[in-house]
């Protein structure tokens, strides 16, 4: 009696080879040279990688060229693939990008609106995030460092190296004009000014009408009440500079 299992199976096995990957016998397919597991179904993303080490000029140094008839799986192809750092302007792996961490992070939101590094980033290498964390620890140092505020045009024993902008501070948030003061000392410091001077501020009335459901009449229908209040806020406005001691300026010409 002819065994037609054990003849489709012989046939079967010499057509599909044996993987040593996978550990059986499987039709043919080739696994990522990369991370040496996942299986090209599709598409094979080495020329796309190839493609992007290129551009950044580290193609022979990844080693991708001594790889023998290379395939790359699209997980390989998205981490391994070279970004530029938004800060550093250096190619680094997509999959230590940083920037997330740096676009959540507290440390950015305090340096907002006007550092340079309070901006969200896309590409942010660990070199990159270094960088701003220190700028961070420098932002901070500086608003200790921070000369004063006046308003008038200078302040004694200080000249003005360089007036940087007109900054403003407006919303309805401040409840006083020591608020306003605070936001403009760090709107100063985040734009690198150590003072500003011209300093004005505002109070604001703000009107505030809320209609709401006082009650309800016999035949259930509701009657409305209107609460009236005004509510103060202030706003305000300065030059931001960069004060220098006048002192340190005589004895440097001495
Ligand atoms: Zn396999
Ligand atoms: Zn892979």
């Amino acid at each position: 009696m002819i065994n037609f299992e054990a003849i489709r199976k012989k046939i079967k096995d010499s057509i599909t080879p044996f993987c040593p990957i996978c550990r059986k016998r499987y039709l043919s397919h080739k696994h990522c040279n990369l991370c040496n597991k996942n299986i090209i179904i599709k598409i094979n993303y080495f020329e796309a990688i190839k493609r992007n080490h290129f551009e950044h000029n580290i193609y022979e140094l990844s080693g991708l060229d001594r790889l023998n008839s290379p395939f790359v799986c699209g997980k390989c192809f998205s981490e391994r693939n070279y970004t530029r750092c938004c800060v550093t302007g250096k190619p680094f792996y997509s999959l230590g990008n940083s920037a997330y961490i740096w676009n959540c992070s507290d440390k950015r939101k305090l340096m907002s609106p006007y550092h340079i590094y309070s901006k969200q980033f896309n590409n942010l290498s660990s070199e990159g995030l270094d960088i701003v964390n220190n700028a961070y620890s420098k932002y901070v140092e500086e608003l200790h460092n921070f000369i004063g505020g006046t308003k008038g045009e200078y302040i004694k024993g200080y000249s003005i190296d360089r007036i940087i902008r007109r900054i403003e501070v407006n919303g309805t948030d401040c409840k006083n004009p020591g608020e306003v003061e605070d936001i403009l000392k760090k709107y100063c410091v985040q734009m690198g000014g150590n003072g500003f001077i011209k300093f004005f501020w505002d109070k604001k009335i703000e009107f505030i009408e809320n209609t709401y459901i006082a009650g309800y009449g016999k035949k259930g229908n509701p009657y409305y009440k209107t609460e009236r209040r005004t509510e103060a806020y202030f706003v305000g406005h300065a030059e931001s500079v960069v004060f220098s001691s006048n002192i340190t300026k005589k004895t440097r010409d001495c």
